[in-house]
């Protein structure tokens, strides 16, 4: 079959159960494998290491499998039976976690990596599953992938929508397109429940899957902590830190996004709480504006609570410096006006920066304030989206909460 064959003393990271060769550790390859197809891999003696999917790129071969308990069909895929065992296996892990549960209907169901899927995400809204594929060979199996949610799903899902036209690789050729790849069309929108806050999603028009379900945990903290308080929600998106925050009691709550789109969602997401806040609406200002201009124009101590998570500013580790940088300007921009003894929760969610990085910038944008600033707790992502041993990469969301005298 198809194989890459690698250096000399590159299978060793390959041997720690790392799932990504680099295309500086190939030495050749054998055949001419499309873009996507699964290729085995070899040590330059020629033993085989696993089975992955192979693209061009910085990136040359994913590994689904270390151990061959799958081998490719004739058609350079896996067979339908590998992606129902790992398929199966993301489920059991996630009803261990209590997924979905009376409170919570929408969770993440496949977090690539830390899933043995590398280059997939799956994400439950209800019973629908959306589906993300970032890498040529996971968007030739979406159809293997969709039968085989359906098949281990037991009657929780309905139908799975294919939302990948943005994170394919385009170079590869791929017919790019979104949309339901079961026989079972639903809506492109829909209410969930997220530890009992409602939220409209569109899979369709919404950034990502729809909605950030990796600030789940992070969201409930803030509710903890917002009775009584005036919350800023910066990078708010359809409003998740918000909800939470009026719903527990929040005197007043600012939302500012720079999409429009998101903002509408947001207004719509906090009427659909209404009740549940008793009178929350009058509290709550939703503002289209850029974070860092609303921040330079607020007024000092105006705001006790301030959550901060922008988009990822570092997608690449090239434009490291000047992400960190920003996470720098923004958070000392954050720090320098928030009320005494105020709360603020800080994130970044770019993989390139590593947790030390990251507090590092929040470190020296404190410094510029001159402000006495307190780490209270280290966050991170939720447990429906695990991270590997094997490939620390997966831990890409990171957070402070602080507490600024
Ligand atoms: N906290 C959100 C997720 C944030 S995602 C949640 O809990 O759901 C990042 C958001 O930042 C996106 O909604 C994006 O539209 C917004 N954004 C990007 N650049 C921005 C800017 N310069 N100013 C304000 N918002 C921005």
């Amino acid at each position: 079959m198809t194989s890459v064959i690698l250096k000399r003393g590159r299978d060793e990271s390959l041997r720690r159960f790392h799932p990504w060769i680099f295309s500086g550790a190939v030495d050749a390859v054998e055949g001419s494998p499309y873009e996507g197809e699964t290729v085995a891999v070899l040590a330059c003696d020629r033993s085989c290491l696993g089975f992955g999917h192979y693209q061009k790129g910085s990136i040359a071969v994913r590994i689904l499998s270390f151990n061959r308990d799958f081998i490719p069909s004739d058609d350079g895929r896996m067979p339908l039976a590998f992606w129902e065992d790992r398929i199966g296996k993301a489920l059991s892990m996630r009803r261990a976690l209590g997924l979905p549960s009376s409170a919570t209907d929408c969770y993440r169901l496949v977090h690539g990596e830390g899933d043995s899927l590398p280059g997939l995400i799956v994400d439950v809204y209800g019973d629908v599953a959306v589906l993300q594929a970032h890498s040529a060979g996971m968007y030739l199996s979406v159809d293997l992938v969709s039968e085989a949610l359906m098949r281990c799903s037991a009657g929780l899902l309905k139908a799975v929508y294919n939302k990948s036209s943005a994170t394919a690789p385009h170079k590869a050729g791929l017919d790019l397109c979104d949309g339901y790849v079961t026989a079972y069309e639903g809506q492109d929108e829909g209410t969930v429940k997220e530890n009992g806050n409602q939220f409209y999603v569109n899979w369709a028009s919404g950034q990502k899957t729809g909605f950030f379900l990796d600030q789940r945990d992070n969201r409930e903290l803030v509710g903890a902590y917002a009775r009584g308080r005036n919350v800023l929600n910066l990078f708010c998106y359809t409003g998740g830190f918000s909800v939470y925050a009026l719903n527990n009691g929040a005197a007043s709550v600012t939302s500012v996004d720079s999409s429009q789109t998101a903002v509408d969602m947001l207004r719509r997401n906090v009427e659909l709480n209404i009740c549940q806040a008793s009178g929350s609406v009058g509290r709550h200002d939703a503002v289209c504006a850029d974070a860092l201009d609303y921040l330079r124009d607020t007024e000092a101590g105006k705001f006790d609570l301030m959550v901060v998570d922008p988009p990822a500013f570092a997608k690449h580790r090239d434009v490291l410096d000047n992400a960190l940088r920003a996470y720098r300007r923004l958070n000392a921009s954050a720090i320098g006006r928030i009320a005494p003894g105020g709360l603020l929760f800080t994130y970044s969610c770019s993989q390139a920066v590593d947790r030390r990085a990251f507090e590092l910038a929040v470190f020296s944008a404190a410094a510029q304030t001159g402000r006495s600033v307190r780490i209270l707790r280290r966050l991170t992502q939720p447990a429906d989206h695990p991270v590997s041993i094997y490939h620390p990469e997966g831990d890409y969301l990171k957070g402070l909460m602080l507490y600024v005298e």
